[in-house]
């Protein structure tokens, strides 16, 4: 199992934010989480991916408990095994679009020129490169997000509302990136979306309620 969470709960203070959660992501599925605002996706997705804490349940990540890491393991895990793609892109914007997708390979000590040109040709950005963020429309600056999630392999790509700022035209060229990932190459996704669309087209549809998952 690429990802297993049991009997996860959160609270801030005395109001819950999600309880007594359980999932399962097996490998090669691409899977939707869905919900109303507030219901408690996004922090749930944070916790799977060690962005944030939980109070009680366990998140297996690859087989790694991660309740068991120290911040500096999660983080390292999490560089090496998950990609994360953002509603607001999160790319830097002093480096190129280049430099951007490479990042996480430089933070492990890696460099692979290739593959960082081979990413950028599969989310059809191939000869922009050399350009800024700010020379970029929303929908490239997600697919530059795209790439930079691919470059270390990841055992799984996370995604919170990675369509929320795109328009239609964007947002159906972002998801049919998705939809390669996961029928050409296999990748396992979970992607939090209010895109009913979007989420239609994946393998499987978790709805979440008030910090419940009702299906
Ligand atoms: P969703 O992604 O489904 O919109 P969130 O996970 O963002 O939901 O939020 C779930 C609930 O937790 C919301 O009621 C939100 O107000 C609350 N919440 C999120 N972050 C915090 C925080 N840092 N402190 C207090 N409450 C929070």
């Amino acid at each position: 199992m690429t990802l297993q969470v049991r009997h996860l709960s959160k609270h801030y203070g005395s109001t819950p934010v999600f309880s007594n959660v359980s999932l399962d992501v097996a490998p090669g599925e691409f899977v939707a989480i869905v919900g109303e605002s507030g219901a408690g996706k996004s922090t749930l997705l944070n916790c799977m991916a060690g962005l944030d804490t939980w109070d009680s349940g366990s998140v297996h990540l690859g087989g790694t408990d991660l309740g068991t890491l120290t911040n500096d393991q999660c983080a390292l895990l999490r560089r090496k095994q998950v990609g994360f793609v953002f509603q607001a892109f999160h790319v830097l914007p002093h480096l190129d679009v280049f430099q951007n997708v490479a990042l996480p390979f430089l933070l492990l000590g890696r460099e692979d020129p290739d593959r960082v040109n081979a990413l950028l040709h599969a989310v059809g950005l191939g000869d922009l490169g050399a350009r800024l963020p700010q020379q970029l429309s929303g929908g490239q600056l997600q697919r530059v997000a795209i790439a930079r999630a691919l470059i270390n392999d990841p055992v799984l790509i996370m995604g919170d509302e990675p369509t929320g700022n795109l328009d239609k035209k964007n947002t159906d060229v972002v998801f049919n990136i998705f939809q390669r990932l996961s029928k050409e190459f296999n990748q396992t996704m979970l992607i939090v979306t209010h895109d009913q669309e979007f989420a239609k087209k994946t393998h499987r549809i978790i709805e979440m309620e008030d910090g419940k998952i009702i299906k």
